[in-house]
């Protein structure tokens, strides 16, 4: 079954990021930041905090790793399975 998501959010895959924090400090709303923990790479990588991701798109443009964030835009239809995998 698919979902229309009611607000935008991004996901980073951790193991893709290096840690440069392009997107952290291009983030509009500043709801980026590094994370305490390592990846398997040795990389502080970047975290969502949660809430107030507008879906601009804003750090999937500057972050130079393909496939690090994908940004879920508002008004998104997506496999209910993917999102509860986020959850
Ligand atoms: S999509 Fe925009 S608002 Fe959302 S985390 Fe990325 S830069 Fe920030
Ligand atoms: S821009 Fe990409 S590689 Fe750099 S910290 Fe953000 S997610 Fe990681």
């Amino acid at each position: 079954m698919q979902v229309t998501l009611q607000k935008a959010f991004i996901k980073i895959n951790k193991e893709q990021c290096k840690g440069c924090t392009l997107c952290i400090e291009t983030c509009p709303v500043n709801v980026l930041k590094v994370s305490d923990k390592f990846n398997s790479r040795g990389y502080h990588y970047a975290e969502y905090i949660g809430d107030g991701c507008t879906g601009c798109g804003v750090c999937f443009y500057a972050c130079p790793e393909p496939g690090a964030i994908t940004v879920y835009k508002r008004g998104a239809v997506i496999d209910e399975e993917i999102l509860a995998s986020f959850n």
